[in-house]
């Protein structure tokens, strides 16, 4: 049986079809409109007609950057898109004449990564996407954890530091203003600003504005700064894990997002950090922190999964 699996981030529409074992048979990629709510919808509907074309397609699954109601339905608000309360299942379903469900996006990258990628066979999952900021994504019993109104599971924004740094969500000293690229950013920028002469590589390689792969590409080079911004984000999340662990003790955590990529630079860190920092560690087995395996289409299968099982 096939589904189709829509991924909608903030810049891309992503899509595919996914047959029963998480395989994609056929995807498609187009731009997202991100402040017109009507194309998103209309994108959709294109991509699903491109892909179910000669195709026994059954249902469509789509992950959205948002808060995704408990009736999986209505979206109600999206820190990137221009939705408000948007009725998207019953848009798309309107215009595509396929059950469609809608799901948080970090939940629909849960669920791939827990039935077909890092998690197989695992049935406590703590699924962690480290990108812009943390998405976050829960799978408890072998079933994925929406909370009471769809609106669980945003573990970037539980607020570490008291008036800590401004939040995109409104908020102050949320997780994610610690441990996420975007933080790794900001600290390796701070550094450098404050003492340059630690940040030369670092300096060199950016000629002007810092980002992400400079930060690494520098610390891969031994660039003191930049080495310091990873030890942070490690230790950050190593301590995040740590809390997570005390309130949900899950068997695993998986670490997915772009700055996953570079986890040679603070997988290890994270791991004692998180092991240091653990209640009761020395009477209970360690969660084993793993690599997301699916990389950018965990999203598309797991959409297409949980239609399956709509
Ligand atoms: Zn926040």
């Amino acid at each position: 049986m096939l589904t189709i699996g829509v991924d909608i981030g903030g810049t891309k529409v992503a899509a595919g079809v996914v047959d029963d074992q998480g395989q994609i048979v056929a995807h498609t990629l187009r731009p997202t409109a991100a402040d017109r709510p009507d194309v998103v919808a209309q994108t959709v509907a294109e991509v699903v007609g491109e892909l179910s074309a000669g195709r026994d397609v059954e249902a469509v699954g789509v992950g959205a950057a948002g808060f995704v109601d408990e009736t999986r339905s209505i979206v109600r608000f999206a820190p990137n898109l221009a939705w408000r309360e948007e009725p998207l299942q019953k848009k798309i379903a309107g215009l595509v004449g396929l059950p469609v469900v809608i799901e948080n996006d970090a939940n629909a990258m849960a669920w791939g990564e827990t039935r077909f990628g890092a998690g197989r066979g695992q049935s406590h999952v703590v699924c962690l996407t480290l990108g812009t900021g943390i998405g976050g994504g829960l799978v408890f019993d072998g079933r994925l954890y929406r909370g009471r109104w769809g609106m669980g599971a945003e573990l970037g924004h539980m607020q570490v530091v008291r008036d800590g740094r401004l939040c995109g969500c409104g908020n102050r000293g949320c997780w994610e203003q610690y441990a996420s690229g975007n933080a790794l950013v900001k600290a390796a920028r701070e550094i450098a600003e404050v003492q340059p002469e630690r940040a030369r590589i670092l300096l060199g390689l950016s000629g002007g504005t810092i980002e992400g792969e400079e930060v690494t590409e520098a610390a891969r080079q031994g660039d003191t700064a930049s080495l310091a911004a990873f030890a942070e984000l490690a230790e950050w999340l190593g301590q995040g894990m740590a809390d997570l662990a005390a309130i949900l003790d899950p068997g695993c955590f998986i670490i997915g997002g772009g700055v996953s990529r570079a986890a040679d630079l603070f997988i290890d860190r994270a791991r004692e950090e998180f092991a240091r920092r653990l209640t009761g560690r020395e009477h209970r087995p360690l969660a084993e922190i793993r690599l997301a395996e699916l990389g950018a289409s965990a999203g598309v299968v797991g959409a297409a999964d949980l239609a399956r099982q709509r």
